[in-house]
């Protein structure tokens, strides 16, 4: 019973200190999008960059210990120094033109005179802001948010959730699937942490699953693919990063779907390659080890990356797809 209790805590918790209150999910992400929508109106920055700064905000909010956990519509964030101007003795200024004269880059979104880090508009403007005085196509983007953040990767995963939100069209991206279709057999168990044998002394950091050479392997969420090809430990693989600035491997495999490449936009569920035993060796090495797939998760904070136990939510997931 206390088991259960904890179980249904865990459920509860990140939603409800999350990003709604009160709300359903749908009605979070119809508010939600209608902010992005109305931003766009008042800033000429199209939805989609502005709703890729806020999410991945939002994302490295969940996992930041000095950052206040995201409560609103909103996620993202500025601090009282860049929004209030680096000189300005009042770091909680609210007054634009105050603002303005000491450099700080809060904007007045709703034209109610002020400039208030706690209101979703002027947020959302801001973000905006940050954009539009560089130009909205990619190029002028990616500049803008390197100026801004100073970090290629955080660039790439803004960029990313901008490509996705773009190609479909839409913010409420949760689907979810197994990696391995549930018509196929498959075998596995949490390896996490388990020594592995080939490469020196490394930690297991995935969870390795059993099938026959050939079996599809699926993306589990919506992502970019950020990376392609050929690793002496991992083999073919493919690492695709999802909205939530997750990273997942996918390893040993045995080829690529057709047509895959980097940049690409895939669905959560769609075949990206299938199962094999490469790696371990020169570029085509096979064979050294059962066929497997190995699946890893990485988080990004926005500062540095590391692995997490996928096992919980590969069981989740594949729960999810048996009922
Ligand atoms: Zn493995």
């Amino acid at each position: 019973m206390k088991k259960f209790l904890i179980l249904i805590l865990l459920i509860f918790i990140p939603f409800r200190s999350g990003d709604a209150k009160e709300i359903s999910p749908e009605e979070m992400y119809k508010q939600r999008m209608d902010l992005y929508k109305k931003t766009e109106v008042v800033s000429g920055v199209p939805w989609y960059f502005i709703a890729a700064i806020d999410q991945y905000e939002r994302s490295i909010r969940h996992v930041r210990k000095d950052l206040p956990k995201p409560d609103g519509l909103t996620g993202f964030y500025m601090d009282a120094t860049h929004w209030s101007g680096p000189l300005n003795p009042d770091k909680g200024d609210h007054n634009p033109l105050t603002i303005d004269f000491f450099s700080g880059k809060g904007r007045d979104g709703n034209g109610d005179g002020k400039a208030s880090r706690t209101d979703d508009e002027d947020l959302l403007y801001t973000a905006a802001s940050l954009i539009s005085l560089y130009g909205v196509n990619d190029t002028s983007v990616r500049i803008a948010l390197w100026n801004y953040y100073k970090r290629d990767k955080t660039v790439s995963a803004i960029m990313a959730n901008a490509k996705i939100y773009r190609t479909f069209n839409r913010i409420n991206l949760d689907e979810k699937a197994f990696p391995i279709p549930k018509e196929y057999n498959y075998t596995y168990h949490n390896t996490w942490g388990d020594r592995r044998g080939w490469g020196g002394r490394r930690m297991h950091e995935g969870t390795d699953i059993f099938a026959s050479y050939g079996t599809p392997v699926r993306a589990v969420r919506h992502g970019v693919v950020e990376l392609k090809g050929w690793n002496k430990y991992g083999g073919w693989r493919v690492g695709i990063r999802d909205l939530h600035n997750t990273y997942h491997y996918y390893a040993h495999l045995n080829g690529f779907a057709k047509d895959l490449k980097i940049g690409d936009v895939v669905k959560a569920g769609q075949v990206i390659g299938s199962v094999g035993s490469s790696g371990y060796g020169p570029p085509g090495t096979s064979g050294k080890f059962p066929p497997h797939l190995h699946f890893g998760m990485y988080k990004d904070n926005g500062i540095n990356e590391w692995a997490f136990d996928p096992y919980p939510h590969l069981k989740a997931w594949e729960r999810a797809e048996k009922t």
